[in-house]
């Protein structure tokens, strides 16, 4: 542990230099999700794995890990309290998006106070802030009354394999802090999303006599103009969430037909809603359903189905009045010297997937998260450490 910084108390300070150290590191592990393909060289979390569990393991953490699929574990380590107190989370995932375009996307840069790189923010930062949180920990005196437990987890920027499995299979806890990039908000909230087909069928004939057939790409146009005010109605809800405000909705991939000289007998869309905390799928698949009924009931010929969920991440609505939003709001405050910002998270992420209560908080913004220039500011990685170490101390030490 070499350039330690000392309080006048004697407590170990978060070291910018051993933030950046660590986060390089991490970045040049290039972890990018494989999506549907088998995990391969560059697509491994798990290399990215060994590297954060020996770091977890060299901090003295009892470390553990499983398989979710091949080649894609999840890896924990605890930092055993006096087994007193409660066990807070602090949970991440190890994989990125893709780098089509992104030139030395596993090359660190540290420059003008950030650090560049796939990852970066989206959330390496996270990790490594969590690695200087056990430092700091190690050098600031008596032992935790609960445990920390760090988690690191594949496949969040797919389908969440990783997150699934660890809230069925464990190790739990009492309260979680995902670190994804908030811009050190606070945020207990975040809407659901769901992505579902919608399919029409029609009838083949030649296009010499297209009268004869029934074509499936223009039912879903009738389909598209049916959804076109849907999004700005959800819009006028009545009755919006304080964090979340309102449910949206997009129609994002659609393909059809097959070639030129035949009616088209398939299409289908895949469709987005990100949808409120008390909502659920089925209300929204019957919402759905509604509408596409009323189509049949007008347009000849017209069927259709709805496919099983191809993407379902729940909302999450932790109680801001929570035991968990009071303590890392209080070491927010204090870490930052002004009233830290509650907000709802722009995103889906794995926290509903835990099982437990938990919010969302770390360094970096969404909006660099999937760009081609990803970086992290140092400033907030410092910040975002000094917040988990105030919320580990108030919650770990609750008796
Ligand atoms: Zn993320």
């Amino acid at each position: 542990m070499s350039a330690t910084k000392n309080t006048p108390g004697g407590a170990v300070l978060p070291s910018p230099e051993r933030l950046v150290r660590d986060l390089s590191e991490m970045i040049a592990i290039a972890s990018v999700n494989p999506f549907d393909a088998p995990a391969s060289p560059g697509h491994r979390e798990q290399e990215f794995a060994d590297h954060y569990q020996k770091s977890l393991d060299d901090l003295g953490l009892e470390t553990g890990r499983r398989e979710v699929a091949d080649g894609r574990p999840n890896i924990w380590g605890r930092l055993k309290g006096r087994g007193s107190g409660p066990t807070l989370m602090l949970a991440g995932h190890m994989d990125t998006v893709g780098v089509e375009g992104y030139d030395n996307p596993f090359d660190p840069v540290e420059a003008d106070g950030r650090v560049y790189g796939r990852g970066a923010c989206d959330m390496k930062a996270a990790l490594a802030c969590y690695l200087e949180v056990v430092r700091c920990l190690h050098g600031s005196g008596p032992e935790l009354e609960g445990d920390l437990l760090i988690v690191g987890l594949c496949d969040e920027e797919h389908v969440m394999i990783g997150s699934s499995e660890f809230g069925r299979n464990g190790p739990t806890a009492d309260f979680g802090i995902v670190g994804e990039p908030s811009e050190l908000k606070l945020c207990p909230a975040h809407k659901g999303q769901l992505g579902v087909f919608f399919r029409t069928r029609g009838k083949a004939v030649h296009s010499s006599v297209p009268e004869k057939g029934v074509n499936a790409i223009e039912h879903m146009g009738e389909v598209i103009h049916a959804f076109a005010t849907y999004n700005a109605d959800l819009q006028q809800t009545a009755d919006p969430h304080p964090l979340c405000g309102t449910g949206r909705f997009s129609m994002n991939v659609i393909r059809g037909g097959d070639i030129v000289s035949a009616v088209a007998d398939f299409c289908e869309m895949e469709v987005d809603r990100r949808y409120l905390p008390g909502e659920t799928v089925d209300q929204i698949v019957a919402d759905y359903r509604a509408r596409l009924d009323a189509l049949s009931k007008k347009i000849p010929d017209f069927t259709f189905e709805i496919s099983a969920p191809t993407l379902d991440v729940k909302p999450l609505d932790t109680p801001r009045d929570s035991v968990l939003v009071a303590a890392v709001k209080e070491a927010a405050d204090q870490a930052l010297g002004r009233p830290v910002e509650m907000a709802a998270f722009p995103g889906g992420t794995d926290a509903p997937n835990l099982k437990i209560p938990c919010v969302i908080l770390g360094p970096g913004s969404l909006e660099q998260a999937h760009s081609l220039n990803e970086f992290v500011e140092i400033e907030q990685m410092v910040d975002a450490t000094a917040i988990y170490l105030g919320a580990v101390q108030r919650l770990c030490n609750r008796t």
